[in-house]
């Protein structure tokens, strides 16, 4: 483990998350085990506490993650920060339940151990998009794509960089 000096990344969050939610269902399976046995069963009330805890402990690595993600987003102007996620290739075609994501393009297999809905975007931006009034806003392919099939009397352009 050499990362101690560097900034942890959402990445390392949402491993700590992974972990945090093993613990929790360990912790919780003992306790079923507890409370199974003739007179051990009163030592398993703490362990509603601590499953509890953990819990909390996920949620709270859940939102570090979140703001991680778009602290690190808005430092970089080369990525995009819309506040929810996208399929890079396919646009808004993402469900997220259970702490998971996936796209549900048919040709598509693409999916997240993370929900990515509630993300803020953070691919790399491609285009211009900008609104009938004329603001605009930089945005990756896959917000492009969205914004593309939604604006009315608006443009979306690709960045002079990207020409395919
Ligand atoms: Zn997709
Ligand atoms: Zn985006």
């Amino acid at each position: 483990m050499d990362h101690e000096q560097h900034e942890p990344t959402p990445a390392e969050l949402r491993a700590l998350v992974a972990e945090a939610e093993v613990l929790e269902e360990r912790i919780l399976n003992v306790r079923a085990r507890l409370r199974a046995s003739d007179d051990a069963g009163d030592t398993a009330f703490r362990l509603t506490d601590a499953a509890e805890n953990l819990r909390r402990a996920t949620e709270a690595l859940e939102m570090t993650a979140s703001d991680l993600a778009r602290t690190r987003t808005a430092r970089d102007p080369g990525l995009c920060s819309v506040p929810w996620g996208v399929c890079p290739a396919h646009g808004n075609t993402l469900r997220s339940t259970g702490g998971r994501s996936w796209c549900t393009d048919l040709g598509c297999s693409r999916s997240w151990g993370y929900d990515r809905l509630a993300m803020t975007c953070g691919e790399p931006v491609t285009h211009t998009v900008t609104d009938a009034a004329g603001s605009s806003f930089l945005a990756c392919r896959g917000h492009a794509m969205d914004a593309e099939k939604r604006l009315e009397g608006g443009t979306v352009t690709p960045l002079p960089s990207v020409t395919s």
